[in-house]
């Protein structure tokens, strides 16, 4: 469902994914750890062309996300698109601080799908239902905690109804009280087998919630495994003296 052949990113005489592999399947999850500049980031927001790769080629449902042959209005429509498909979700949630949280959550069915404002109301509803929120709707992002706008921001992702999601560190700009819930609605969602790629520097998270983990270093995946076998034996040494350090 979602497939990288061979992602190659620089920037400037940095290269920073240097031929990345990788494959999710669809309902599975994958969480990617290693340490800081290995190129998570930049991995996450190459699959949904925030980044434009140099080399590879990344597929979601066998379509080529990254098309070096389409230029200006051509490749926004592809890429708007793409996105709709595809929900992020970031360390700092970015809410429209101007609107409540329901419209925060409608906003992208509402103008990109020219969904009506009731149909967007009720879906908008069904999503902060879901995230734990309704009592929130109408509130502003400026009154709620960091773990109820990160789990605004993980409703609004939702409502385009994408067929994956990617997680950047969703949780690591939170007090450590307010991380579980948030937890919990991504745990809720894999329940659902909701496609996620999960960048985390929580390992013990990853090792619940995954079907497969990833150890990056360097801009090449070092190892990747089952989340048993990668966080209780992993093969590699790099990854045994990363994991010593964040255990
Ligand atoms: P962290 O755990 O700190 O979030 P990361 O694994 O997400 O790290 P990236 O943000 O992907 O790492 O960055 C990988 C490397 O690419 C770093 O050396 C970073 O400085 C560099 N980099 C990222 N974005 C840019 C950019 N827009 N321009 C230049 N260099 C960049
Ligand atoms: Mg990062």
């Amino acid at each position: 469902m979602v497939e990288l052949k061979g992602v190659k990113k620089r920037f400037g005489d940095l290269e920073v994914l240097k031929g990345i592999d990788l494959r999710v399947d669809r309902g599975k999850i994958i969480s990617i750890i290693g340490p800081s500049g290995s190129g998570k980031s930049t991995l996450l927001r190459s699959i949904n062309n925030l980044e434009v790769i140099d080399e590879g080629q990344i597929l979601l449902d066998g379509v080529q996300v990254n098309r070096p042959d389409l230029k200006g209005m051509a490749f926004e429509r592809h890429i708007n698109h793409i996105r709709q498909n595809m929900g992020m979700v970031f360390q700092h949630f970015n809410l429209f601080p101007h609107m409540s949280t329901l419209d925060n959550v409608t906003l992208a069915p509402r103008k990109l799908k020219g969904m009506e404002t009731k149909s967007a109301r009720e879906l908008g509803m069904e999503l902060l239902e879901r995230v734990g929120l309704a009592d929130k709707a109408q509130a502003y992002p400026s009154s709620l905690s960091g773990g109820q706008k990160q789990r605004v921001a993980i409703a609004r992702a939702l409502a385009m109804r994408p067929k994956v999601m990617l997680f950047d560190e969703a949780t690591s700009a939170l007090d450590p009280e307010l991380v579980e819930e948030v937890n919990q609605v991504m745990k809720g969602l894999a329940e659902e087998h909701m496609t996620m790629l999960i960048v985390t520097h929580e390992m013990g998270f990853a090792r619940d919630v995954s079907d497969w983990a990833m150890f990056m270093d360097g801009g090449v995946v070092v190892e990747a495994n089952t989340p048993d076998h990668l966080f209780s034996h992993p093969d590699q040494e790099r990854t045994q003296h990363f994991l010593r350090k964040h255990l």
